[in-house]
């Protein structure tokens, strides 16, 4: 492509509101452009690396024996009543009516969806399983869009969708997701970790989320060097759970009342229920919150509190953190100290933990303190979640009738798995791991273009002939090529090639009539003359 030609709108000015590297970067680079809060286009640049994204995914899920579809962003909001989720979703699901006055949701996520679609079909067990995805656009109404794509209101998502007749069938198609999931990251180069995770909104039990390493990350994970210990602070509870304590909830009512600390300081303690059907547990204390045991919650010596001192609000408080004393299984709900409001909540789901007096042997531990499995130490990391597996059962089945008929002929709920990446968000992860502060330096499989060809002088009349006969070889030798053709001052040009970032830069100046370029990897911006005869494999020594 002639870069003349495209549109590229690169930037010189860093964006006052970009906070995040990957912000930045994206904008000044003439990737996206932000259209409203959280809402952006992928401008000709960024989009051709959503689409190589999306290609390594449609690989891996169709390898995965997955198949796809295209549901509708615009979803009947009757399919969210059957779920009760158009209510408990809250203010994040997108809703709005039709000329008809029909409420509509626009899709924050699919299971309503993609159940109402297979329920009459899947309904013998000879028909399972069954695997089905799509890509689209999703919609969620993000109290605090940020950091460009990482946490957008408008985003694009991979969600796959399995449905089965039994617990290991699930379990191997879960574990079958993952692998995908860890081929799909490596694929774009990202340096990540498969952590225990938390079932948020979307409920259910087993789960994982996919962090990718990075400072800007909202989450922060707990891992060990020396064993596959690695949860998610927020993390789900892998408690013993008893048969049949599954879905056992706790009271919900709000409760206010005051709570002896130490003996001294009074702690008020409100419960409710969150829209995502977690209890919250909201300790507002009097005096600074340190070194307190908070006893007598629920009439029981319940959690030793240490917190830090953490600049953000709703910042996970530093060295905070919630596991069960019992063995291998461990626990573990964020704790977040609130600076502002000198209040620290605590996130328990009701849904999957066991009820709150068996919260007794609750403790809090700190970076560096032994792991839970008893090997190495835990170590804590920031990350962005770039996506998360769930083993769902059959929440959603059984609330939208969804059935089949078994071996007995019994008729039976179906057993689910859902399974999603953010696309968009993958793209801000990458530039996030893969940057310098001129630009971005994209990894191979994901670079926009391979090679960046730059013609110093396009009106010299040999470097514009050098150029065309090389922009031709390339092309003809299968690589992506952004040629810079413009007349612009080579000043200018260097630097957009730096922020934009492609692998390899082919710069044709000087020495172009003695068939002499300058040739040189983004990553190390030392340029080598080279002789055309000898491009072709300087090139791909490069890559
Ligand atoms: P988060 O904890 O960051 O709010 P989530 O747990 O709500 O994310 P999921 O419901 O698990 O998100 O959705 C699947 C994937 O979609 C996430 O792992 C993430 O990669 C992506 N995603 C979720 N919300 C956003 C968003 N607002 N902008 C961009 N990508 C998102
Ligand atoms: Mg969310
Ligand atoms: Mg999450
Ligand atoms: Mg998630």
């Amino acid at each position: 492509m002639k870069q003349s030609q495209m549109f590229i709108p690169t930037m010189k000015e860093t964006p006052a509101d970009a906070e995040s590297a990957s912000h930045r970067l994206l904008l000044r680079g003439g990737y996206i452009r932000q259209n409203a809060s959280g809402v952006y286009s992928y401008l000709p640049l960024g989009y051709k690396i959503i689409k190589k994204i999306e290609a390594i995914i449609r690989e891996e899920m169709d390898r995965t024996g997955s198949q796809e579809l295209l549901m509708p962003a615009m979803q009947p909001a009757e399919l969210w009543h059957e779920t009760g989720r158009w209510d408990v979703y809250g203010p994040e699901l997108m809703r709005l009516k039709d000329r008809h006055n029909r409420f509509f949701a626009l899709g924050a996520t699919g299971e309503e969806l993609i159940t109402s679609l297979v329920r009459d079909y899947l309904n013998t067990y000879k028909k399972l399983p069954m695997s089905l995805y799509q890509i689209q656009t999703k919609f969620r109404d993000e109290k605090r869009p940020r950091f460009g794509l990482l946490r957008g209101r408008e985003f694009i998502m991979k969600d796959a969708y399995t449905f089965h007749d039994s617990a290991e069938s699930l379990d191997q198609t879960y574990w079958v997701m993952y692998h995908a999931y860890c081929r799909i990251f490596e694929r774009c180069g990202l340096t990540f970790r498969a952590v225990l995770a938390d079932s948020g909104a979307i409920g259910g039990k087993d789960t994982h989320e996919f962090q990718a390493l990075a400072e800007i990350g909202e989450d922060t994970i707990a891992y060990s060097d020396t064993s596959d210990y690695a949860a998610n602070l927020e993390m789900a509870s892998v408690l013993d759970q008893e048969e049949g304590k599954d879905g056992e909830t706790l009271p919900l009512e709000k409760v206010e009342g005051k709570q002896e600390v130490d003996g001294n300081q009074a702690i008020t303690a409100y419960w409710f229920q969150t829209r995502s059907e977690r209890v919250v547990v909201f300790l507002k204390a009097s005096d600074e919150i340190n070194d307190v045991k908070v006893k007598n919650l629920l009439g029981t010596d319940l959690i030793e509190l240490i917190t830090g001192s953490s600049e953000d609000a709703m910042h996970p408080a530093e060295g905070v953190r919630v596991f069960a004393d019992n063995g291998l299984k461990h626990v573990a709900r964020a704790a977040y100290y609130n600076q502002a409001e000198n209040s620290t909540y605590f996130h328990l789901d009701p849904s999957r933990d066991l009820p709150i007096e068996s919260f007794d042997d609750l403790r809090f531990i700190k970076e560096g303190d032994p792991s839970p499995d008893g090997s190495g130490v835990i170590k804590f990391a920031r990350g962005i979640e770039i996506g998360q597996v769930f083993k769902l059962g059959t929440k959603y089945s059984e609330a939208m009738n969804a059935t089949y008929l078994d071996t007995d002929g019994k008729a039976k709920p179906l057993i689910m798995g859902c399974y999603g990446i953010g696309i968009s968000r993958t793209l801000s992860a990458v530039c996030e791991q893969y940057h310098d502060d001129e630009g971005m330096i994209w990894p191979k499989s994901l670079a926009p273009f391979t090679i960046h060809l730059i013609t110093v002088n396009p009106k010299k009349e040999d470097q514009l002939a050098l150029s065309e006969q090389l922009y031709s070889q390339f092309i003809q030798e299968g690589y992506d090529v952004l040629w810079d053709d413009r007349k612009e001052r080579p000043g200018v040009k260097f630097a957009e090639s730096e922020l934009i970032g492609c692998p390899v830069q082919v710069i044709v100046g000087k020495r172009a009539s003695e068939q002499i370029v300058e040739l040189a990897a983004r990553k190390d911006t030392e340029r080598v003359e080279t002789s055309t005869a000898q491009l072709s494999d300087a090139v791909k020594q490069l890559l």
